[in-house]
């Protein structure tokens, strides 16, 4: 892998503690897997407790400075980081394509949209305003100051390895927190570049962290019941969420968690079909569908049902399956072994309940980890597929006759994160907008993330909102200050 970068420097096999590239406390290594070749591509220190103690102690003496120091003076180191992000975004491209398999155009392109955050909050940190409210008594004065929360533990997925710890590094540094990171097992080589690249930055030692391992509970638990992390922020499963949002219960710690979806996909009889087949084909088969905001469940109105599926057949035809590393290919392998029994075990599932083919449907042909991008059809209410997030290129469809049983059907579920919707009517696009319990909704659009607008789930997929003017809230504490004596 060094020998495909620019700057091999990039590449880096130590924990980030203090500004040092630090050792584990162990001598074993965890191996990082390539998983569109099975083949071991470098071996990262397989950290335990004492190693996350040793990055919180860092954080927690590098935060008085960190968070004394005035806002444009972090926004000008932020700045430098991002801007050396994307000066390097294709060596990050292609570390982040190796260790996740991800089509490298999609891996620049999240390094890039990555980097968006830390643009973003940069400038955001300079405007987290206070108040001044109106005292009820003539002799006091009443302000409302925000003050960055402290330490913060960020655990993040290996789906995206890049954006999902700036989109969480970005609001934590600009609001003058420090952080201790501890990405995915699956994918450490991303975060650790960006380790190298907060350093080359001048972001202070101490500043950022970062703990990589091959089994996340130890340092999950050494982050969450230290009472010097004062907020955990993680993106993965809602079983991992709730359990760690129950361990910082302990010390009630703020936690911002953004956890599974199952994202309907709903065309209506009245919308533009085209339209709606890109947007599907666009938000499905990114990262193979390997994304919180993937649609799931997708359903057509009756009338349109044969001509929606008969396009997207067609569609589906121009995904090209093969080594990420390769410009043509678009559907790169899914991350790991259980990854392919599920969507498997999903597929075998519906059909065994009676849905059908249409396109796809087994292990692909190139072997390994690579799933044919499938198509099903008539997909009954009660098949597995509805009910979990799939993870996968699959594509299952179902039809419906009005408005008020598909709104029914797509909220009911424990999940609540994005939901797509294509309908060309101005009073219906309104109202299926406010009745779809999610924290997003697309309406004739399938495209939902950039730094500027609130990501985050409701119900069971979260709480938070990560970008927008928003989500920076998450990382201050609000103090009122009573003047007396005036
Ligand atoms: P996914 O299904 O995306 O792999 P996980 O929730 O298992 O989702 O993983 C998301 C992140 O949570 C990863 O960084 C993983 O290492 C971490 N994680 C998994 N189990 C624990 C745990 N018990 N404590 C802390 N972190 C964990």
């Amino acid at each position: 892998l060094a020998e495909m970068l620019r700057d091999p420097a990039l590449l880096r096999l130590k924990n980030l503690v203090g500004g040092i590239w630090t050792a584990a406390a162990s001598e074993r290594r965890h191996p990082v897997i390539n998983p569109s070749t099975g083949c071991v591509i470098a071996e990262v220190p397989y950290s335990e407790a004492q190693d996350a103690h040793a990055a919180v102690t860092a954080a927690h003496a590098a935060f008085p400075a960190w968070s004394a120091m005035q806002p444009a003076e972090r926004a000008t180191l932020l700045k430098r980081w991002r801007d050396l992000i994307v000066e390097n975004k294709d060596d990050l491209g292609t570390i982040l394509a190796w260790e996740q398999g991800k089509p490298i155009k999609e891996a620049i392109g999240e390094v890039v949209y990555g980097a968006s955050f830390v643009e973003w909050f940069a400038e955001e940190g300079k405007r987290i305003y206070g108040d001044v409210i109106p005292s009820p008594a003539a002799n006091k004065r009443i302000v409302v100051i925000k003050q960055p929360v402290g330490v913060v533990g960020l655990i993040t997925p290996w789906n995206f390895p890049s954006a999902m710890i700036t989109r969480k590094a970005g609001p934590s540094l600009a609001a003058g927190c420090t952080v201790v990171l501890k990405p995915a097992e699956h994918t450490p080589l991303s975060a650790l570049a960006l380790g190298e690249l907060a350093l080359r930055a001048g972001i202070p030692p101490g500043v950022f962290n970062v703990v990589v391992t091959g089994d996340p509970a130890p340092i999950g638990d050494a982050l969450t019941f230290d009472p010097r992390v004062r907020k955990i922020s993680f993106t993965g499963s809602t079983r991992v969420g709730k359990l760690l949002m129950a361990q910082c219960a302990q010390s009630v710690k703020k936690v911002s968690l953004e956890l599974g979806g199952n994202a309907a996909f709903i065309v209506f009889d009245d919308a533009d079909l085209d339209s709606a087949v890109a947007g599907l084909m666009a938000v499905k088969f990114r990262n193979a569908g390997q994304t919180c905001i993937s649609a799931n469940r997708i359903y057509v109105h009756r009338k349109v049902y044969e001509e929606f599926a008969a396009k997207l057949t067609v569609a589906l035809g121009g995904l090209v399956s093969g080594n990420p590393l390769d410009p043509a290919v678009s559907q790169g392998p899914l991350i790991n072994r259980p990854a392919l029994a599920k969507v498997d075990r999903l597929v075998s599932d519906a059909v065994q309940r009676g849905a059908t083919v249409l396109a796809g449907g087994k292990p692909h042909a190139l072997g390994g980890l690579f799933y044919e991008p499938t198509i099903l059809t008539r997909v009954p209410p009660d098949a597995q597929m509805w009910h979990e997030e799939i993870f996968g290129p699959i594509v299952p469809l179902a039809s419906f006759d009005s408005e008020d049983e598909v709104v029914a059907s797509v909220n009911n579920t424990p999940y609540g994160l994005a939901n797509y919707f294509y309908s060309r009517d101005i009073g219906r696009a309104w109202r299926v907008a406010e009745r779809l319990e999610s924290g997003m909704v697309g309406v004739n659009e399938s495209w939902l993330s950039t730094e500027v607008a609130p990501f985050g789930g409701v119900k069971e997929s979260g709480i938070g909102r990560e970008g927008s003017k928003y989500g920076i809230l998450d990382y201050v504490e609000t103090k009122y200050v009573c003047f007396g004596g005036i």
